[in-house]
């Protein structure tokens, strides 16, 4: 049998550790990447280090834009909008009751070009949508019931559906929204700057602080070396415990055997002492019965003739089964005893 338990621990602890890896290296990167104070000071910061590419900066401001979106459903100004639309409803299962579900219907989103603004000067933000971090304020959140109409509600409840009603959710990057943006810095053409995804390295839009975001990071690094840890050792221990409880097993086979190894030729023996005639053939069958005896492994005197539910196992005899409630050869649970027919 395959340690399942123990390897699955294993695995998980082997993906925890590198996940709390990969955010202990997100922690160094962050913290290594230039800090701009004042937005001004970027594009001298930016030709300066022309040569670096890309060059990781983060930059901290108020969210703001010359086409905001206004909200349709919060009154909110904003520059990303998300909309969701779930259909809630009571299903009819196997068992015969009402649960539960939604599915969504419609999803849609909006964004429009924005900057960053701290007083000194803007910085545009591209495909934030994409970066890690970015948390959307809920505008609103409606649930719309459905109306009540006979026909319908009877053509529902034949399907097995009971229409509860919809659940409109806007969420919103509103309009002066402090945020942290950490990308690469791109100045273009015209002399415009933009933040934008590097080809490799962190992308974070987020409200925290720079530093919050390292804390964090840390924090979570750290709470997955200790998982991983935690799950190695549990995982070794199952290991430990399946390797004793094999060899175990494999002990109390070959005690068995032997026992049963003696049992049958004590018998052959017996059977000989009493018949005289025909020697050659009687200790040929008797070095048969050596290489596979077929006895319980508990009289010694019946041949057997039951397997155990579930481990399998045959080694008893059905009088000697009724009296167990575990496996002698593995201790597992006998849950059932199948008699067993040999041709
Ligand atoms: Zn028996
Ligand atoms: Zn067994």
């Amino acid at each position: 049998m395959i340690p399942v338990g123990g390897i699955t621990c294993c695995l998980s602890a082997a993906a925890l550790y590198l996940l709390g890896r990969s955010s202990g290296r997100d922690a160094e990167v962050l913290k290594s990447v230039t800090r701009v104070n004042q937005l001004k000071d970027l594009a001298q910061l930016l030709d300066a280090a022309s040569k670096v590419l890309p060059y990781v900066v983060a930059v901290s401001g108020r969210v703001g834009s010359d086409t905001p979106i206004n909200c349709e459903y919060s009154g909110l100004r904003g520059v990303i909008v998300e909309q969701t639309a779930e259909q809630h409803f009571l299903k009819h299962n196997d068992a015969g009751s009402w649960i539960q579900d939604s599915a969504l219907m419609l999803s849609m989103c909006k964004e429009v070009p924005w900057y960053l603004d701290d007083g000194t000067s803007r910085v545009h933000v591209v495909g934030a949508r994409g970066a890690t971090g970015l948390v959307l304020t809920v505008g609103s959140e409606v649930f719309e019931e459905s109306g009540r109409s006979l026909v319908r509600g009877t053509l529902d409840y034949l399907q097995g559906l009971k229409m509860l009603g919809v659940k409109r959710i806007e969420r919103v990057l509103p309009t002066g929204t402090p945020l942290t943006v950490v990308g690469e810095a791109v100045k273009d053409d015209i002399g415009s700057i933009r933040i934008q995804r590097p080809h490799k390295g962190p992308f974070y839009v987020s409200d925290k602080t720079i530093d919050q975001l390292i804390a964090n990071l840390g924090k979570w690094s750290r709470l997955y070396k200790y998982a991983s840890m935690g799950f190695t050792v549990f995982g070794i221990y199952l290991l430990a415990k399946h390797a004793v409880q094999y060899i175990m097993e494999r002990r109390r086979h070959w005690e068995m055997r032997k026992r049963v190894l003696a049992a049958a030729a004590k018998k052959a023996g017996q059977e000989e002492g009493g018949l005289n005639g025909n020697t050659e053939s009687r200790s040929e069958s008797a070095n048969k019965d050596r290489m596979m005896p077929d006895l319980c492994v508990i009289c010694l005197e019946q041949e057997y003739n039951s397997v155990f539910v579930p481990c399998g196992h045959m080694c008893c005899c059905m009088a000697c089964s009724s009296h167990l409630t575990n496996c002698p050869l593995c201790r597992r649970r006998i849950d059932q005893v199948v008699k067993t027919f040999r041709h």
